[in-house]
């Protein structure tokens, strides 16, 4: 005879869902309604955080305009914009939750899924992440980078990010402890829920078009995580670079045995040689470039983002690690 328990998974856990929020004012209402119709039928207890990462649109007064109406919905504001990253790092050290879900807050993360990703996690697995199936809305040229980040990320990475997997995931609350323990400064958090491991599973979702406003990741930015995604999780391209530079060491005296053999060499092909080496070079130097001014970066050990002030989560301020934010009361109250 099954267990009671098995037929009827239990509802009275603490979850929390974690939003990072750029002026999304647009989307704040449609994302609302939706969560408070999809939360209750998951669990009694929950909580929905918004982290205003610097918005400089009607989102923080939209955000505590819903902190009014319901207080089960929360706010975490920034004191600037530390980008998503941050945001939801943010988000992750006030949650409280048992099973904790981070989601964009445009709409293109369906609210509606949240049910299946809870059902996965009530039977046992820690982490469970969205995997795309379908990107509605975005240009060609930004799906087929995605599609060539993920596959070169899977190569360099000693513990590859999952294929099509964006940071829409259910997090144990085991995992997001240790999340929040990490010291470093550069958060690509899907690499490091990966690198986490315990039981860990794909869940297949249609990703919808933002509903509204524009995206908030321009270009710039989605190189520098695509760059974060390949070097902080290996030292693999450095040890590629010293390959290559063996293998055009091999390559630049053969070529120079050989045409002192044949007695000389034209001109244009030296020309073609110097700049090809010297555009290995270079691009060699940027990528030990990268790895040092990471380094650099995190000597600093500046925090991860700081709080200007919060909404319903003031109790929870001294939990936050010293490396995260500085655990200073909050400035000014609600306005
Ligand atoms: N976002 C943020 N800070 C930023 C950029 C974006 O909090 O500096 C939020 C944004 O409001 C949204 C989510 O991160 O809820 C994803 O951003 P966006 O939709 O622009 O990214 P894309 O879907 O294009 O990857
Ligand atoms: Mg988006």
């Amino acid at each position: 005879m099954s267990h009671p328990d098995l037929l009827t998974p239990k509802r009275n856990f603490r979850l929390s869902v974690v939003i990072p929020l750029y002026n999304e004012e647009a989307n704040l209402d449609a994302l609302s309604r939706r969560l408070l119709q999809v939360l209750p039928g998951v669990s009694e207890d929950f909580e929905i955080i918004y982290v205003n990462d610097g918005s400089t649109d009607g989102t923080a007064r939209g955000i505590e305009a819903w902190h009014q109406r319901e207080p089960r919905i929360k706010g975490v504001m920034l004191s600037r914009n530390f980008g998503h990253q941050a945001a939801i790092s943010a988000g992750l050290a006030f949650a409280s939750g048992e099973a904790v879900v981070v989601m964009d807050g445009d709409l293109q993360d369906r609210p509606e899924e949240i049910p299946r990703f809870v059902a996965l996690w009530q039977q046992g697995h820690e982490v469970v992440y969205a995997v795309r199936r379908r990107r509605a809305g975005v240009p060609w040229w930004k799906r087929l980078a995605y599609a060539a980040f993920y596959r070169v990320q899977q190569r360099v990475a000693d513990t590859p990010v999952p294929l099509d997997s964006g940071d829409f995931a259910l997090l144990d609350r085991r995992v997001v402890q240790w999340l929040n323990q990490f010291p470093e400064g550069d958060r690509f958090l899907r690499g490091l829920r990966s690198w986490v491991g315990l039981r860990q599973v794909g869940l297949e979702v249609d990703r919808d078009a933002r509903a509204a406003g524009e995206p908030k990741y321009r270009l710039r930015s989605l190189v520098r995580l695509a760059a974060d995604g390949l070097v902080s999780f290996s030292l693999k391209p450095l040890r590629w670079l010293l390959v290559l530079g063996g293998c055009l060491i091999l390559a630049g005296s053969a070529t120079l045995v050989g045409s002192l053999a044949a007695g000389g060499s034209s001109l244009v092909s030296l020309s073609g040689l110097m700049c090809l080496l010297s555009g290995v070079q270079l691009a060699a130097l940027g990528i030990v470039g990268e790895y040092v001014g990471r380094t650099y970066m995190n000597l600093k050990a500046r925090p991860v983002f700081l709080v200007d002030r919060l909404l319903g989560l003031e109790q929870h301020l001294a939990q936050v690690p010293r490396h995260l934010a500085f655990p200073t009361p909050a400035g000014r109250k609600a306005a």
